[in-house]
C-alpha cells in the first residue's frame, strides 16, 4: 500500500466561475489561478502522484508553460490516474477537508462526492469532502484544500511462482521467499524503468 498527501489554496476573484471537485458551483467570485483554479482537483493529483513519488501537478504541467491556461483540471486528474496505474495501484479510498469560508460545503457535499468518485471509478463510500470555515485564519478570501489518498497494489502474484509452490511442495522458507519475491515486487516501482521528472514544487495551477 502507499500513501498520498495533497494541498492547494486559492484566492477567490471576481468574474471567474467557481469550479470545485470537477462540480460548476453557482456563487458570485471564483477562484483565480493559471488553469481553471481546481483547488480540490489539484490537491488529489499532487495526493496521487505523491503516493508513487511521481513529483507534483507542477513537474508534469508547469505554470510557465501557456498551453494549461484555463486548463480543465480533469486533464491534470487523469494524467495522475494513469501514472499511478503505470506503476501498478489503485486507489483505496480518498479523505478530502475544504476550507473556505463561502460557499458553504455541506449543502453541495454530496453533488461534490458524486462528482469526484466519478472521476476517480471509485464507489461513493470510498470518498470523503468534509467542509470547514477558517475560523481564526484570517483566510475569508482564500480557498485551502487538503487530501489524504490510500493505494493498493493491482499487481496479482505470479502465476508461475504460486504454481511452483503447488507442485514442489516446498518447505516453508520456500513459500516465505517467494512470498517476500512477490511484496517486493509489488512495491518496487522503480524496477518498471519509469523515468521519474525532476521535482518542482512551483505550482501556479
Ligand atoms: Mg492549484
Amino acid at each position: 500500500m502507499r500513501i498520498g498527501l495533497g494541498f492547494d489554496s486559492h484566492a477567490f476573484a471576481p468574474g471567474v466561475p467557481l469550479v470545485i471537485g470537477g462540480l460548476k458551483i453557482e456563487h458570485p467570485e471564483g477562484l483565480a489561478g493559471h488553469s481553471d483554479g481546481d483547488l480540490l482537483l489539484h490537491a488529489i493529483t499532487d495526493a496521487l502522484l505523491g503516493a508513487v513519488s511521481a513529483g507534483d501537478i507542477g513537474t508534469f504541467f508547469p505554470p510557465t508553460d501557456p498551453k494549461w491556461k484555463g486548463a480543465d483540471s480533469t486533464l491534470f486528474l487523469r494524467t495522475a490516474l494513469e501514472e499511478i496505474a503505470l506503476v501498478g495501484f489503485k486507489i483505496v479510498n480518498i479523505d478530502c477537508v475544504l476550507i473556505m469560508h463561502r460557499p458553504k460545503i455541506v449543502p453541495i457535499a454530496a453533488d461534490m462526492r458524486e462528482r469526484v468518485a466519478d472521476l476517480l471509478h471509485l464507489d461513493i463510500n470510498n470518498v470523503s469532502i468534509k467542509g470547514k470555515t477558517p475560523e481564526g485564519l484570517t483566510q475569508d478570501g482564500t480557498a485551502v484544500a487538503h487530501v489524504v489518498v490510500l493505494l493498493e497494489s493491482i499487481k496479482l502474484p505470479d502465476e508461475n511462482k504460486v504454481l511452483a509452490i503447488e507442485a514442489d511442495a516446498p518447505n516453508e522458507a520456500d513459500i516465505d521467499g517467494v512470498l517476500s519475491t512477490i511484496a517486493a515486487d509489488a512495491t518496487d516501482i522503480s524496477a518498471l524503468g519509469r523515468k521519474l521528472p525532476t521535482f518542482d514544487t512551483d505550482d501556479l495551477t
